[in-house]
């Protein structure tokens, strides 16, 4: 009797425990609590910010072209360099702005560098601006690829027509190329002609910023 009751007990308390478990393991119904989300990194997000540096040309060494009544190159440049920094800052980019001789060039490694400078003063009757980069690039394909994206927004936006057959040695051979790292794109630009194109340069700072930026966002999207 004893024994007959001791085993009842175990099947009991066995069937119980079984179906305590397939409660617990059985599959998910459409009632059931909802599951707790799970977080999947997103492989299309990268969550290291891109760097770009911006050199306001002549900052912090000379004034550049100078026109008659005092307006200079550098002054010009600064307006624009600085409101392109702003610019990649306001989308995500970690964007530095550097001098003209700024100790961070030394070895910088970049996914971009642009130099922005403007044209004489004193040349009458010549509009435009170009684009240049390193002559003996150790990464053609690249380069060339931001120099036409900035050929190419930045023509779009301030309506400046392309003046190639000005781009000179200090272009293609200028110095910040030579301090930065051969595998950082770099890229220079003179915006346009201080004389002719002043009313775009200095009226329209925030226009010629905009086709830099554009210019750098295009390259770093086809990256
Ligand atoms: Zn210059």
């Amino acid at each position: 009797m004893f024994t007959i009751a001791v085993g009842s007990f175990f099947l009991v308390a066995l069937m119980l425990t079984w179906r305590v478990i397939s409660r617990d393991t059985r599959p998910p119904t459409p009632g059931d609590a909802p599951a707790l989300p799970v977080v999947v990194p997103s492989p299309t997000v990268d969550p290291a910010k891109k760097l770009v540096g911006i050199v306001s040309g002549h900052a912090g060494y000379d004034s550049g072209a100078v026109c008659p009544d005092g307006l200079t190159e550098a002054a010009v440049n600064q307006a624009v360099a600085q409101e392109v920094v702003d610019l990649l800052r306001l989308k995500g980019i970690n964007a530095i702005l550097l001098e003209e001789y700024d100790a961070r060039l030394r070895g910088l490694s970049a996914d971009a560098l642009v130099s922005i400078h403007a044209d004489s003063c004193n040349v009458a009757g010549v509009s435009g601006f170009k684009v240049a980069r390193v002559t003996d690039s150790a990464i053609p394909a690249a380069e060339d690829a931001l120099v036409q994206c900035l050929i190419q927004k930045y023509a779009e936006e301030t309506g400046l027509p392309l003046h190639p057959s000005t781009i000179t040695d200090n272009m293609t051979r200028y110095h910040a190329f030579y301090e930065v790292s051969p595998a950082t794109p770099g890229a220079i630009i003179e915006t346009g002609f201080l004389l002719d194109d002043r009313n775009i340069l200095e009226g329209h700072p925030k226009m010629v910023a905009r086709g830099i930026t554009l210019g750098i966002l295009c390259f770093l999207d086809g990256r």
